[in-house]
């Protein structure tokens, strides 16, 4: 991988507008639910592309298709992550924002600290803008190992003053290494996971004559209501319950160190989706404060830990990739709770930390990528009078007939149970097939009578899905799939582990309705690695409604709120490498500019992770090319281009080309 300097502004090309609303772009805008997820910064223009706007009331705004267009013409195709980080400094400010007016609403005495969790993406240049747009804000980081305290730490001069909360499981280097950090005058909360932990930096800071301050992780009782609620509760993997929190304020008292006991920390999940789960956590982390203090603990700050969600497939539900709240209402949750409880007690109003990772950074990333049909639609249909002998012959089966009937039928309102009709005659005639009874001119048939049947009921689905309609009546699934230049691995990794849903839809044609519903396999052989579920008005099955794309033209599609957890949990499965990672600075008057450029693995890189030698690798087939043309199967020419073939290989890209 290799970065290289950013390039000129661009500005966008003029559009030809027509004039008033365009019907179809609205009719887009609701069918991909783009306003509901979207949070105000996407939109589409009069073109039908995909816009960006730095912040959701801003004139300015860029549009996707023509950013990728020109980065293609510099070397830069597809797959690549669009990252923006305007929108980064506008999420930050908006949690600020969201804080400050809780605490006015509460007139609540202790201070905001944000903290950005680098775990939901360490990338150096995203980290950087995040330290730079929330200087104002004294933006700090949490860190869970010893590499991403090391990153934190070496941020430079610039940062050094800002709050570091150490999380994880630790040992002697990562103490150690706080503690040197602590001597260079730098501000690290380490935070007990566990009894055994508060004894090793105990015993560690003896040693090394240091003080620092300390705080201790709860195991919080409420449950978080979040795909990630097994993480929550009473069974968590981290944290001190209350018989230990007792247990670890009595052990620092008795060593005299409770006075460094100034932090109480903890995250009930990552993607938490209701309001109500929030503000029980909470209040019983303000008990357990209230009470700790009783017990003599000069407690300072609380740290509510991350879990602000995102509203992935806009639906504002309690649905696991859903939140039914917003930034507002969430600080209100907080800060209300933390307020009633120490207001009833009669405690100081504690500083609050908050952890925030997805929530900051998921729009400011979007994966940009090709895609063409795998799967081309049913032939043309047997003329009605074929039919009609062929349904009259005696010997024709009975599931062929029923096939034939289902498709002269004009489709009703049963969808569902025409396609269950037609799958179940389907199947039948396979079986006969295997059984020889049928043959296979019969079995072709039944094959394309069958295609048309769920073609047929697809493209009324379609027509549908742009209506404005009742919720929840079912989707015919599309016949058909799409091939997308790139790996589910490597780039959308939680779609495949844990089925998250993404916002993706074409980036561009956004004027012209869609024609299909499709699938969207990506370049792995492994059968897992496809899309098939998207968020979309009106579809229980959730496909996505895509342009017919003819051979050689260009499709591109977008998927969106990707910059959270993707990029550091992604894999190398058949050795697709990392995408190009571009980030964009949107400038005034609808212009942009390339701030950094991370260039995505070759096949090289990805060769050398799993231990081979790329250039052990090309002498090998020198020598071979050699050898062929010293035993007279190979021409000179021909050995020639072997090599420069293969050489252009290793330092070519993972991905499709063209
Ligand atoms: N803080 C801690 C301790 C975490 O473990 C996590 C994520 O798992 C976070 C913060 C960030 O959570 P989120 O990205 O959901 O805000």
């Amino acid at each position: 991988m290799s970065t290289s300097p950013p390039n000129l502004t661009h500005r966008m090309p003029p559009i030809d507008r027509p004039t008033g609303p365009n019907p179809a772009v609205e009719a887009a805008n609701r069918l991909y639910r783009i306003d509901a997820w979207g949070q105000g910064f996407f939109g589409i223009n009069d073109a039908g592309h995909v816009v960006v706007k730095p912040t959701p009331t801003d004139r300015s705004k860029v549009d996707l298709y023509d950013i990728v267009r020109t980065l293609d013409d510099q070397g830069l195709g597809t797959p690549i992550i669009l990252g923006f980080s305007d929108l980064l400094a506008t999420r930050i400010a908006e949690l600020h924002q969201a804080f400050s007016e809780a605490k006015r609403t509460y007139c609540y005495q202790g201070l905001h600290h944000p903290v950005y969790p680098i775990k939901a993406n360490q990338q150096k240049q995203l980290v950087r803008e995040i330290l730079a747009a929330g200087q104002p804000y004294g933006m700090g980081l949490e860190v869970g190992s010893k590499p991403e305290l090391l990153a934190a730490l070496g941020q430079g001069m610039e940062t050094a003053d800002r709050m570091i909360i150490g999380n994880g499981f630790k040992d002697k280097a990562y103490v150690e290494q706080v503690f040197m950090a602590g001597k260079l005058g730098r501000t690290i909360m380490l935070v007990m996971e566990s009894i055994s932990e508060l004894d090793l930096v105990m015993a560690h800071a003896k040693r090394f004559e240091v003080r620092p301050p300390l705080g201790l992780r709860v195991r919080l009782h409420a449950r978080a209501s979040s795909r990630w609620e097994r993480g929550s509760g009473e069974e968590g993997k981290f944290g001190l319950n209350a018989q230990e929190l007792v247990q670890a304020v009595d052990r620092l008292r008795e060593r005299g160190w409770l006075s460094q006991f100034q932090f109480l920390h903890c995250h009930m999940a990552s993607q938490l989706s209701d309001l109500h789960g929030i503000t029980s956590g909470v209040t019983e982390l303000a008990r357990l404060y209230v009470e700790l203090r009783k017990r003599g603990a000069d407690l300072r700050y609380l740290d509510v830990g991350g879990g602000l969600g995102v509203d992935y497939d806009g639906t504002a539900t309690t649905r696991e990739f859903s939140v039914n709240y917003d930034m507002p209402k969430y600080a209100a949750a907080v800060v209300g709770a933390i307020a009633r409880v120490c207001d009833e007690a009669d405690a100081p109003h504690p500083n609050i930390v908050t952890e925030a990772g997805r929530a900051l950074v998921a729009h400011h990333s979007v994966l940009l990528f090709k895609a063409r049909p795998v799967r081309r639609a049913a032939p043309p249909p047997p003329s009605r009078a074929d039919l009609r002998s062929i349904r009259a012959d005696q010997r024709t089966p009975p599931p062929l007939r029923q096939l034939i009937d289902l498709w002269n039928q004009q489709p009703s309102g049963a969808v569902m149970a025409t396609v269950d009709a037609a799958q179940s005659a389907y199947d039948q005639a396979l079986d006969m097939f295997n059984n020889g009874r049928i043959d296979l001119i019969q079995r072709g048939l039944a094959e394309q009578l069958f295609a048309l049947i769920r073609r047929r009921l697809h493209d009324r689905s379609l027509e549908e899905m742009q209506q404005p309609r009742e919720p929840g009546s079912a989707m015919v699934h599309a016949p058909d799939s799409y091939l997308a230049n790139l790996s589910i691995f490597q780039s959308l990794p939680d779609s495949w582990a844990i089925g998250q849903v993404f916002p993706v839809l074409p980036i561009h044609r956004l004027h012209e309705p869609p024609t299909r519903l499709v699938s969207l396999v990506d370049l792995t052989c492994d059968s897992d690695g496809k899309l098939d579920r998207f968020p979309v008005e009106g579809a229980a099955s959730h496909p996505l409604p895509v342009h017919d794309v003819a051979p050689g033209q260009d499709y591109y599609l977008g998927a969106f709120l990707t910059g959270a957890y993707q990029e550091t949990l992604g894999d190398l499965h058949n050795l697709f490498g990392d995408p190009h990672v571009v980030n964009i600075k949107i400038e005034d008057a609808d212009a942009w500019s390339v701030q950094g450029v991370v260039k995505g693995d070759t096949v090289g890189e990805v060769l050398q992770y799993v231990q081979y030698d790329p250039s052990q690798m090309l002498r090998n087939i020198i020598e071979e090319c050699e050898q062929g043309v010293r035993e007279h199967r190979l021409g000179a020419a021909d050995a020639q281009a072997v090599q420069q073939v293969f050489q252009r290989g290793l330092t070519g890209q993972t991905y499709l080309d063209g």
